[in-house]
């Protein structure tokens, strides 16, 4: 499996890191469902009747708690309820940001009312134009991921200069945006040990995906993509959906949203992520 992600990763390597075959869909049957025993937070009913006090701050403390959380499982990237909050949900998020289409997709997702990760690359904020995108994406209250400085492939780098590509990018956001990634995607999925210990030392959470196809010939055209990202077998609850700033993808947004929905999934703020 190893081997062939990496030929996957090369023929992409070879085919040119602009062209959308840059990501390949992973392999794996979409995940079974857990049957984990759901943990039993509910309070114990407790009488505070004898300090009335007490109850009250305990109460106040409960109201100014986030509504939901949410945590990335490390096997298989889905999102997934810390507690008991709702299981039907995706994660979108939008790669190789901000390139020609983040803008526009961020005001789309701003008029539907969805929350996204947009994972950005170094090499678009070369100049005073990207960093201005980056900026206005992240004061319509985006999330702003790391993508790495330059799309490398971690696995060929050095570990100093894995090192580079995500600590200088964590350094350039917070520069534009005043605030550090808190979420890290490796090019082409491909993490390293070296690359998973500077995303803990960084306290970022690292994540794949589940599955996208706008790279795919077949799919870079947005009524073929908005079908294939609603009707395909990997969509389960809490599948992580990738998705890259791209036209067909931009024209298929509302589309995928509105289809999702009519599924009946929610959609995961990212802020909710612990
Ligand atoms: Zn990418």
């Amino acid at each position: 499996m190893k081997r062939l992600l990496q030929g996957l990763v090369l023929t992409a390597l070879l085919t040119g890191c602009q062209q959308p075959v840059e990501e390949e869909p992973l392999a794996n049957p979409p995940a079974e469902e857990r049957e984990e025993a759901a943990e039993d937070n509910s309070t114990n009913e407790r009488d505070y009747a004898e300090d009335e006090g007490e109850q009250e701050a305990e109460e106040q403390e409960e109201s100014s708690a986030p509504t939901a959380s949410y945590q990335i499982n490390q096997a298989n990237w889905t999102v997934e309820p810390v507690t008991d909050e709702e299981e039907q949900v995706v994660l979108l998020t939008i790669d190789d940001a901000p390139d020609q289409h983040s803008l526009e997709m961020a005001e789309t997702l701003k008029e539907l009312e969805k929350q996204a990760i947009f994972f950005v690359n170094g090499h678009f904020l070369a100049d005073e134009s990207g960093k201005e995108k980056l900026k206005t994406i992240y004061e319509m209250g985006f999330e702003i991921g790391n993508h790495t400085m330059n799309h490398a492939n971690l696995s060929e780098r050095s570990d100093e200069e894995q090192r580079r590509e995500i600590v200088e990018l964590n350094e350039l956001i917070e520069e534009v945006t005043g605030e550090r990634p808190r979420f890290f995607r490796a090019p082409f999925g491909v993490n390293t040990e070296t690359s998973a210990a500077v995303v803990e030392e960084e306290e970022m959470i690292a994540m794949n995906w589940t599955y996208g196809y706008d790279w795919e010939a077949d799919y870079q055209d947005a009524e073929a993509l908005a079908e294939i990202m609603v009707d395909t077998p990997y969509l389960t609850n809490g599948a992580n959906l990738l998705m890259h700033d791209r036209q067909w993808t931009l024209e298929a947004l509302p589309a995928i949203i509105n289809g999702l929905e009519k599924e009946g999934f929610e959609f995961v703020d990212p802020a909710v992520i612990q």
